[in-house]
């Protein structure tokens, strides 16, 4: 039984240097800390994020922002609209939220004041807000994410010991389209030895493409600090036999070798396209000042986004990351830039990316974005 303490947050939203090319995030948003769900894989509980003093604690000891739907409704009348994740570092309706309705209240924030979200969760619980959700879909955007990394019932018991089955999370994917709210799954992490078998990366992506709009694959799992430590421990008292395997595809690192990512990568990679799924989230669609800068912002983030995904480099195309928010932060047109003959004067804007925007603006479409969509 966890323990929950009330805290008084100071501020709430967030702002990330650079937009998230997964999620479309600018924003991210935890009304709480700590996770009652304590999937032993979980990275919230490196050194990195962590507020609780011991590790261990993190899913014992919850912090609850209460004033969080106060602050918020503060600071997001100074600020432009912009997608919101809600949460980086906990889940948004672990059981916490039956009691205390954070994440509710925040949402209907962010729905009158029209601002976009992205929700990453592991409950079933989303089902009870489709009604706001839905309004946000219909305003500006909403993408849910539900993660489903098994349906292997020996399995779940040792990674996600608490969180909602993942034919639940499937049924509530289903449900949410069904509501016109976009829904996909997030396949991360592909855990090592356990989860990475081409029999388990087709079984999800199988079942989960019958209903989801898109599955997002995260085969680099990380092993950090506390995050290490505990599943090595999990690893010792359930599975001996593969402790050595992770000291060899580890070492010292807190991922795995490229060579590896990659080669799961491109195997997920095939089954979606067997299953005709996509493996990314669509750039968000809302309405704001300058949308086509927004569009070619978005556009080099997804390219970024696929290159990184085929190289299993995480820092591959940074360029790209550079430029598109340099141009997501122009004043002017790029249309008119374009038009003046200055792509190339624009900060981080190499000859290649302005042969990329040029494509865009001419076309409508990205050859260089069909090419690395369809690297393998
Ligand atoms: S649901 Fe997410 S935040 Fe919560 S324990 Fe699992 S991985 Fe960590």
């Amino acid at each position: 039984m966890a323990k929950f303490i009330e805290i008084e947050a100071k501020s709430i939203l967030q702002k990330q240097k650079y937009r998230d090319g997964w999620f479309w995030n600018r924003y991210n948003l935890n009304p709480y800390r700590g996770c009652q769900f304590a999937c032993n894989y979980c990275d919230a509980i490196t050194e990195k994020y962590l507020v609780h003093r011991d590790y261990k604690d993190f899913s014992r000891i919850i912090y609850v922002k209460n004033n969080a739907p106060k602050v918020l409704e503060k600071e997001v009348k100074k600020l432009r609209p912009d997608v919101v994740a809600m949460s980086g570092v906990t889940d948004p309706y672990q059981p916490a939220e039956k009691k205390y309705e954070l994440t509710r209240k925040i949402l209907e924030i962010l729905a009158k004041h029209g601002f976009p979200v992205h929700i990453g969760t592991k409950s079933d619980l989303v089902l009870r807000d489709t009604d706001l959700l839905q309004e946000i879909a219909e305003k500006t955007w909403c993408t849910v994410s539900l993660t489903i990394v098994t349906f292997n019932q020996e399995l779940l018991p040792h990674l996600e010991p608490f969180a909602s089955s993942p034919e639940r999370r499937l049924e509530s994917i289903k449900k949410l389209n069904e509501a016109g709210i976009q829904a996909g799954v997030d396949f991360t992490p592909i855990v090592p030895y356990l989860l990475d078998s081409s029999d388990n990366i087709e079984e999800v992506i199988k079942r989960a493409s019958e209903h989801a709009k898109y599955i997002l694959i995260g085969a680099a799992m990380t092993l950090r600090s506390n995050q290490r430590t505990r599943f090595i421990e999990l690893l010792n008292k359930n599975f001996p036999e593969l402790v050595e395997k992770y000291e060899n595809l580890y070492g010292e690192q807190e991922s795995p070798p490229q060579a590896y990512i990659a080669r799961l990568n491109k195997c997920a990679f095939e089954f979606c396209k067997k299953c005709g799924i996509k493996n990314y989230i669509p750039p968000p669609t809302f309405e704001r000042p300058l949308k086509e800068n927004f569009e070619v912002a978005n556009l080099l983030l997804l390219i970024a986004f696929f290159k990184e995904f085929n190289s299993a480099n995480p820092y591959s195309a940074w360029a790209y990351h550079k430029a598109s928010q340099n141009i997501e932060n122009l004043t002017d047109s790029i249309r008119e830039i374009y038009e003046k003959g200055e792509l190339i004067k624009i900060q981080g804007v190499g000859t290649s990316i302005v042969k990329i925007i040029e494509d865009y603006l001419t076309n409508g479409s990205s050859e260089r974005l069909d090419k690395e969509m369809n690297a393998w």
